[in-house]
């Protein structure tokens, strides 16, 4: 079954054109790694899909839904949640508190406060603890805890691992292992070509706000998402 389509995407910022005639569809229970330099439009994209950002034209359907003009939080409960980089948590309300939010426009579905702590033990004593006072990988596991209190179909992650340690990261991905469990389905920037290909099952690299390179990961190598991460590979395949 098809999840996400995007068809022409336009999206600026003022006169800037971020994300340019892009077109992308994702299959329920895909792992989708989104690769590009600084300035491609990888958060811009997924800031799209969201609802943080406008589309100046160009449609988004969710399974067969139209969601391109409505508000971020109706997409919430069409089923999309992005954990947005620097994670903007309330530092002054606990994890609890944080992981309750998320459940403001939820859906009907698996998660409660509990199963997010069975994904994230590390964060079960501290349950009470203002997430100001957290670590970076504490907090970035309530930030992904509270998407997911949403019950979403699409689970969208800007630079999870931005500012963490390389342990942390391995914690936050070996969580993100038992979501794929659950056939959530997930697009993620990863800046680690390393940890994007071990996670991952397609390739999207991103140049100058097109998709120049979209490929199952099993079919494509290192060398070729290099080389369209720096520009080098001029052939458009979607
Ligand atoms: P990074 O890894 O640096 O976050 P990115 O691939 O996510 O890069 P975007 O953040 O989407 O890229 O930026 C795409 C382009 O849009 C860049 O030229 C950036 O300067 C510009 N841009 C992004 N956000 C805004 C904004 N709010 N206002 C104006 N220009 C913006």
């Amino acid at each position: 079954m098809t999840s996400l389509k995007i068809q022409n995407l336009d999206v600026q910022h003022g006169q800037l054109k971020a994300v340019r005639n892009l077109s992308l569809t994702v299959q329920t229970g895909e792992v989708v790694a989104l690769i590009g330099a600084n300035g491609a439009g990888k958060t811009t994209l997924l800031g799209s899909i969201a609802g943080v950002h406008r589309a100046t034209s160009g449609s988004i359907l969710l399974n067969g839904q139209d969601i391109t003009g409505i508000p971020s939080h109706k997409r919430v409960q069409a089923g999309l949640a992005l954990v947005p980089e620097g994670r903007k948590l309330f530092t002054e309300m606990t994890i609890e508190e944080n992981l309750r939010l998320g459940s403001t426009s939820a859906r009907p579905g698996y998660w409660t406060v509990d199963n997010v702590l069975e994904v994230f033990p590390n964060l079960i004593k501290r349950r009470h603890s203002k997430t100001g006072l957290l670590s970076g990988g504490e907090q970035q596991a309530t930030a992904i805890g509270r998407a997911l209190m949403s019950n979403p179909e699409i689970l969208i992650l800007d630079e999870v691992s931005l500012g963490l340690s390389p342990l942390v990261v391995n914690q936050v991905y070996d969580s993100l292992k038992r979501l794929l469990e659950t056939d959530t389905t997930i697009i993620l920037v990863e800046q680690d070509l390393t940890r994007a290909m071990k996670v991952a099952s397609r390739a999207v690299c991103m140049l100058e706000g097109e998709i120049i390179l979209n490929r199952q990961m099993s079919e494509v190598s290192r060398e070729e998402i290099t080389d369209a991460y720096f520009g080098l590979h001029k052939v458009k395949d979607r």
